[in-house]
């Protein structure tokens, strides 16, 4: 029986009318917004980018102005600054864990149970939907349990048995390691899903379709118009599971961490700024469902300990100037090398140029040069000076000296590779939000959601 249809209703007076009507006790829908590695000051230079850039708009980011604001703790169960896969588990099932662990207690062996699984059993459609592939840790914290996060395959094989109507996101991992098994297209199709690949099939879906796998890569939002975006995935999950059962969503920006650790700025900023585009598809649902909706914004960590410093004028022409994701410079670096048509010199001058950096500090403009010439030699790796390995670890040092010039120039410094264990903020909107207000523990999600759907 569905006992979500079944729910002791709560009246409420509505004195203008006169009369009073029934709202629902618990939320029939839930958006679940998890922006990976988006600490406060992620969230807040992509504020100050899109202020400076359309200063007669008078909002910043759709998440930043929801009314409820919460403070959130990230660690791990020992403590330390947590991975992934131990707090998606701890957003996710209420419950602390070691790194690594997808949904698994600390023994690696006593699974635990994530909230979606929850909404499934009142009555709700699930939707899990990511930037990322859908195997990565973060989504797979939502329905699958494995000892160690890695097991892409072993997480790909629980897709199906959930019965959850909508998964979208980025090609499967677990295709690199399905050699001599089961093809994951196979194990979409024998559990009676629909695998949609292309913007045709895409397109195609609509409200009441079920049992969907769309494995679609989403690429950079720096890097041009995306064929299909992060709000599209949510917008389409919308389209699909909206109905008289309600839905729980969870919708991950995983990429905003994957430049958090790059320490790509530039890229960091339109990830943070497209994951707030799916925010927005999220809070316009709930504007038209007021009574019954709740969408919490929210982070599994910090990525990069991202300082921020004064604001600088020309912020958005300094971020505006770099083209593309750092790291496909590094492709156009190989190729150079490969041709040896390009001298050090010159590819130096070029990567500078494409990054739009004009004036580089003399200090910084050598350590550049150095490290264009090393990448360009035949043993670029190996041969780079220790002060360089040491201060860019094992990235591209030109790249991220670039990287690190730009975002001197924009008011930011990267302090490090890394997670960091800085509080995360989460801000909350609909008849629920409040619950999630002040501080707590990124556990107190996985309960309140918890306590919230089971009410
Ligand atoms: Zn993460």
């Amino acid at each position: 029986m569905n006992r979500r249809l079944f729910i002791g209703s709560v009246a409420v007076a509505t004195s203008a009318l006169g009369m009073s009507r029934k709202l629902p006790a618990a939320p029939k829908y839930i958006f679940l917004m998890i922006g990976d590695g988006m600490g406060e000051a992620q969230r807040e230079i992509a504020e100050r980018y899109i202020r400076m850039k359309y200063p007669k708009r008078d909002t910043g980011l759709v998440m930043n102005q929801l009314p409820v604001r919460g403070k959130m703790t990230t660690h791990n169960i020992s403590g330390g600054i947590t991975d992934s896969a131990a707090s998606g588990t701890a957003l996710a099932c209420g419950q602390k864990t070691v790194d690594g662990a997808v949904c698994m207690a600390e023994d690696l062996k006593t699974p635990l149970r994530p909230v979606a699984y929850d909404a499934q059993e009142a009555g709700m459609k699930v939707g899990i939907v990511t930037s990322v592939p859908v195997d990565h840790a973060t989504p797979a914290c939502f329905y699958a349990r494995v000892p160690k996060r890695g097991m892409y395959y072993e997480i790909d094989e629980q897709i199906t048995p959930t019965g959850f109507e909508y998964f979208a996101g980025e090609t499967l991992l677990g295709r690199k390691k399905a050699k001599g098994k089961t093809s994951p297209d196979e194990l979409i199709q024998q559990g009676g899903y629909q695998l949609v690949q292309d913007r045709v099939g895409f397109d195609a879906l609509k409200n009441g379709d079920s049992k969907i796998v769309v494995e679609h890569d989403l690429g950079y939002a720096i890097d041009g118009k995306q064929e299909i975006s992060l709000a599209d995935l949510t917008a389409k999950g919308i389209e699909v599971l909206d109905g008289k059962q309600g839905f729980f969503m969870m919708v991950e920006g995983g990429k905003i961490d994957w430049s958090g650790h790059a320490n790509d700025l530039a890229t960091n900023i339109h990830e943070t700024l497209a994951f707030d585009e799916a925010v927005a598809v999220a809070k316009a649902f709930c504007d038209r469902h007021p009574d019954d909706s709740l969408l919490i914004v929210t982070a599994d960590h910090e990525t990069g300990g991202l300082e921020l410093e004064s604001a600088v004028p020309d912020m958005v022409a300094t971020i505006d100037a770099q083209e593309f994701r750092g790291q496909k410079y590094m492709s156009e670096v190989s190729g150079w090398k490969k041709s040896g048509s390009v001298s050090a010199e010159t590819a130096c001058d070029r990567l500078v140029k494409s990054f739009g950096l004009s004036s580089i500090p003399a200090e910084e403009a050598a350590h550049i040069q150095v490290a264009v010439a090393e990448t360009m030699s035949d043993e670029a790796d190996d041969t780079r000076a220790p002060e360089i390995q040491k201060m860019y670890g094992k990235r591209n040092a030109a790249v991220m000296s670039c990287q690190h010039a730009l975002a001197g120039q924009a008011g930011a410094t990267w302090t490090s590779y890394k997670h960091t264990l800085v509080p995360v903020t989460t801000t909350a909107y609909g008849r629920w939000a409040d619950r999630f207000g002040g501080d707590y523990d990124n556990a107190d999600i996985g309960k309140r959601l918890k306590q919230l759907i089971q009410s």
